[in-house]
């Protein structure tokens, strides 16, 4: 794990387990992830990217009216009419190749079973699922999390900006790795302390507690740690600000 900077102080398991009950008394369980199937989490959690899931909804009922919600149904589809299909989630030649790199994996080297896909140990199964094309951390471990039955925790732009605005992560950037492929940086390492803060249940208890703990910082981060203007007063994190008033510099990022 990577030295903490002197401004930043990583959150103890005591302030990451209030932080949940604290968010979890607010919103309650999520039940996340939208979905009605394993392959249809798949499918959400790669056209999730950079864009809102309003649109992701659109995309998918518009594969369930074509009837191709489905392995090798949507691999045997060429690829305009894949992006066709999947326009409203933006991106939609980016996102289609993407599809298709993750349908050609699951279909050639596992015969269309998710369930196949997802065998064996977490880290083994993450390093299969980040060697595919436009798969990288978050999507691995979105996918690892609500459709493999894995308990992976998920840190996506939320969790970051929650993180450093309390001062219990310094600021992400952006490295090339290995394949031209570019990574957060930061990104593990805050996994890390989330996955050995939070790891006092096992089996599928953690398992819903990281799915759901996941759900609740997105909870967070949309209706009160937005980008501008965060409303600090009415959100249940407010316990959780520095007293020093350092996060106030924070909050002006
Ligand atoms: S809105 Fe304020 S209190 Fe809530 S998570 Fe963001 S920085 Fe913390």
């Amino acid at each position: 794990m990577a030295r903490q900077s002197r401004t930043t102080r990583h959150p103890g398991a005591a302030v990451l387990r209030r932080a949940y009950r604290l968010m979890r008394v607010r919103f309650g369980h999520q039940r996340w992830w939208p979905g009605e199937t394993p392959f249809e989490v798949c499918v959400g959690a790669i056209l999730t990217q950079n864009t809102a899931w309003t649109n992701v909804e659109r995309a998918i009922a518009n594969l369930k009216s074509a009837r191709v919600l489905d392995p090798r149904k949507l691999f045997a589809l060429p690829g305009r009419r894949l992006a066709q299909l999947i326009r409203p989630a933006g991106y939609f030649n980016v996102k289609a190749r993407r599809l298709r790199s993750f349908m050609r994996v699951l279909v050639e080297q596992f015969g269309g079973d998710l369930r196949r896909l997802f065998a064996g140990q977490t880290r083994r199964v993450r390093e299969r699922l980040l060697a595919i094309h436009g798969i990288g951390p978050e999507t691995a471990d979105s996918l690892l999390l609500y459709a493999g039955g894995h308990a992976s925790f998920v840190i996506d732009a939320y969790t970051k900006r929650i993180f450093q605005r309390h001062g219990w992560a310094g600021k992400s950037g952006k490295r090339k790795v290995k394949g031209g492929k570019t990574r957060e940086t930061g990104y593990e390492e805050l996994k890390s302390v989330c996955e050995g803060a939070l790891n006092q249940n096992s089996g599928r208890q953690r398992l819903d507690y990281w799915q759901d703990y996941h759900a609740q910082l997105v909870a967070v981060g949309k209706h009160f740690c937005r980008t501008r203007a965060p409303r600090c007063s009415e959100c249940p994190l407010k316990p959780l600000l520095p007293a020093d008033g350092k996060a106030v510099e924070a909050l002006k990022r």
